[in-house]
This record gives structure tokens, sequence and C-alpha cells, in this order.
């Protein structure tokens, strides 16, 4: 008989969550060649907002669901944990209810294995929430905790998740040690013995709903950026044959009818003559109405005329640039990746192309280490001049990347001792006033983007 294995997308806990293109695509991976090793998979996606069971919860108000498969999530406060008590915010966690994940858990044969991702690493109390209940249900049943709070903080996910095995791997696809523990803890795993990138497709058809799906082009990123946890984890760079990637897409828009889709590339415009140029164009000659979107931000160095033509034809809709920061000083820091002038220029060839305003959004980094609130508004200004929507872009301090070192110094909390602090909406590497800053830059790119709007 076959094995069976639950999947488990966990709660976010946080002061604000949207649904911007975010999907748990690692563990859709893992669920597609789970299921390619002979596994029956049955998915748990808790920031599920179709989720049928939640449609009969009293009380609760209906996510609102917005253009291109973004919106709302379910959402219920709660208290905050005691080490954020003196933030000025309300916490809430975002997903279905505990008792409607309980339901679902029960509803599922009794399986092999419990496999349960992590996305940021201040997510934990929804990680170690989904791993007691599961622990409850099926107390001898194996649950098996990866992704990336796992990778970047293996030793506080053991020590504290409650999880039987911690994956600390980098990959996508299949972490490394994960078939030593599915022969030893399950007789009848068959792995699969030939372990390809980007295939088999994640599995989406699992979710309830297929508002849009997640692609990739290429795992991984040249660049070394200091905030940046990329390189640690995926260390290689790997690009995907652009048929492979058109295939794909095709594969999703003829089965199950999707026409968003959302690059969670890196760096997809890297050497895009040879590669993701090569998609696109075939894109554009099939004529397929499809729109596409890049919630990760696209490098600016890499926009020319050519690339910005035919990123508008293929129907790129939403189109976000990782400008970072407009002064110069500030960028040598973190590792200037455009020189001056070809922000704008960027801007003028995607305006030639077609994009508007609207469509072209700026990601502008606040709370780094440093950097002063002046230096925000300037480059929110300076966005907004350009022709482009500025949106604010908080950082997260993360262990393993070449600014951590510096973040634990400044900031105003212990975040070596606990995840929690890593939070972006505490702007844990800012001191003094913080959120009356943060409030007051937050109304300013409002009115920036306001303004924006009606040129
Ligand atoms: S911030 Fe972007 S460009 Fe920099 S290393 Fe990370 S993924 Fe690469």
């Amino acid at each position: 008989m076959k094995p069976t294995a639950i999947l488990i997308n966990p709660w976010v806990y946080d002061f604000a969550a949207y649904d911007l293109w975010a999907k748990p695509l690692g563990l859709l991976y893992l669920a597609g060649r789970l299921r390619k090793s002979g596994f029956t998979v049955h998915l748990i996606d808790c920031l599920d907002a179709y989720h049928a069971l939640m449609e009969e919860t009293p009380d609760m108000k209906k996510p609102v669901r917005r253009r291109y498969g973004t919106g709302k999530f379910w959402k219920q406060n709660i208290s905050k944990p005691p080490q954020l008590s003196t933030i000025p915010r309300a916490y809430s966690r975002y997903g279905i209810t505990p008792q409607v994940f309980t339901t679902a858990l029960k509803q599922t044969k009794r399986p092999e294995a419990i496999f349960i991702t992590s996305l940021m690493t201040y997510w934990y109390p929804g990680v170690f929430e989904a791993v007691h209940l599961a622990k409850h249900v099926y107390p001898d049943v194996p649950v098996i905790l990866g992704g990336i709070y796992a990778t970047l903080c293996p030793e506080h996910a053991s020590s504290y998740s409650g999880a039987d095995f911690v994956i600390s791997s980098p990959s996508h696809f299949w972490p490394g040690d994960l078939t030593r523990f599915l022969k030893k803890n399950i007789p009848d795993f068959a792995p699969e013995e030939k372990l390809e990138a980007f295939l088999p497709y994640p599995a989406f058809d699992l979710l309830t709903k297929i508002d849009y799906v997640s692609v990739l082009g290429s795992s991984g990123c040249p660049f070394r950026c200091p905030y940046c946890a990329s390189s640690y984890l995926h260390p290689q760079y790997t690009k995907r044959e652009p048929l492979e990637l058109f295939e794909e897409v095709l594969f999703w828009h003829r089965e199950y009818d999707v026409i968003d889709f959302a690059f969670y590339d890196d760096a997809l415009l890297v050497d895009a003559d040879t590669h993701i140029s090569l998609f696109l164009e075939k894109i554009v000659r099939n004529n397929f109405n499809l729109r596409f979107h890049c919630p990760n931000g696209l490098h600016i160095t890499y926009i020319d005329q050519e690339i910005a033509n035919l990123l508008y034809k293929a129907g790129f809709k939403s189109i976000r640039l990782g400008l970072e920061t407009a002064d110069i000083e500030f960028q040598k820091r973190l590792g200037r990746k455009f020189s001056e002038g070809e922000f704008q220029q960027a801007v003028e060839h995607l305006k030639r192309a077609g994009f508007t305003t609207d469509q072209i959004g700026s990601y502008v980094l606040i709370g780094l280490p440093g950097q002063t609130g002046d230096q925000v508004a300037e480059t929110m200004t300076y966005a907004g001049r350009m022709g482009t929507m500025p949106y604010l872009s908080e950082y997260s301090p993360i262990p393993h990347t070449a600014m951590w070192k510096e973040a634990v110094a400044v900031s105003r909390f212990d975040l070596v001792s606990d995840p929690i602090f890593h939070n972006n909406s505490i702007i844990p590497c800012w001191d003094g006033d913080v959120f009356e800053k943060v409030s007051t830059l937050k109304a300013m790119v409002k009115e920036i983007r306001d303004e924006a709007r009606k040129k």
C-alpha cells in the first residue's frame, strides 16, 4: 500500500501579513517529489484563503482577495508573545483557525510522516503551533521540519520546535539528508534515484484554488548583498532551460487555466540574452495572454530597451525594482549593483515600452544598521520623482549574512537568543522613537505614491 504524507504550510504570526504572491514553493516541490516516489500526499495550507471549513467558522471576516491572485489572509488577533509586549501594534495569527487545522489533520488517513515547512525566522511561533497540534493528533508519526527558519536557525528549531527531525538544508527541491531519514523510518519508501532541479513540477494542484503559480527560471543569485541570505540558502546559482520553463508555464495554463505567474527568481535578468529573453520571446510568439509578476524585484542594471519591451509584450503587469537606497555612500556598503543614472534610464526604458507609473514599484530599504530616516525619505522622494511607486521594504536581520554581526551589535534586542526579534516590523536595528519615525515615513511614502499616480 502507498505510504501517506501530510505536508503543512504553517501560520504566519506577525504584526502584519499580506499575500503578495506568497506560496510555499519548496514545500510544493517536495510534494511533487514525494508523489513521484510513491506517496499519497495531503497538503494542509494554513494560509489557504479558500479553505472550505473556514466558510462555516462563525465570527471570521472573509479575506478580501485582490487582482492577480494577491489579497488578505484569514486573521485572528492574538496576544503578543511576552518578548514583544512593548511593541505598540496588534499581533495576529494569519490563516485558518487551529480548530479547522485540527479537523483537517483528523480527516486524513494516518500518515507515515508529517512534513512542515518554515519561512521567516520570526514566524516560528506558527511553526511550533503546527508541530504541537500535529503531534497531539498523531503522537507516534515522525514530524520533519524544514524550510528557511529551520535552515537559518537549526539549533533553535531543534531545541524548541518539538519536531522529531530538523532539516537544515539549502534546497528548494529535495533537502540533502531527507532520503536517508525516509529510508530509515519508512520501509515502503522507494526514492526516486534521479534528482533533477525544477522537476517534477511543484504540486500546485494540491491547493484549494490556484490563483496563480509561482515559477523559477533560476535558483540562487550571483550577487552577495550583505543583508541577504540568498547565497546561504542556495549556494549554487542554477539556471533552468528556458524551454523547460516555458513547458511548465504552458502546463499550468492548459491543464488548470492559470493566467497569473509569479517569478520567484532572485536574479531573473542576469544573462537575459541567453536565458530569460528566450522564454519571453516564446511567450510573445505564442500570444497566450498570460500575466507575469516579479515580487522579488529586478536588477536595475540589466534593464535595457530590449528587455523592457520583451517584459511588456510578454505580459508583465507588476515590475518591482531593487532600488534599496539612493544614497551613493550607502549603496557602496550594499554592494552597489547599479551606477548613477542607471535607475533613471531603466525607468525610461520601461515607460517607453508601455509600463505606467503604477506598474513600476521601487523597493526602498528601511531599518538597516547605520541608516537614517532622512536617507530613507530622500530615496522615496527620488523614486517618486523618477516616476515610480516607492514601497518600503523593512530590513530583517538574518543569521549567516555579512551584515548579521553589525545588526547584532546595534540592535536594541537580543537577536542571537531569540529569532522573534528578527521581525522587520519592529525595525530591530534602529533605536530612539522608532515607531514615530516609521509612521512618518509610511505616511510620506503613501503621499508620494498618491502624487505619482496622478502623473
Ligand atoms: S538582495 Fe537580491 S541581488 Fe542581493 S544577494 Fe539577495 S537576491 Fe541577490
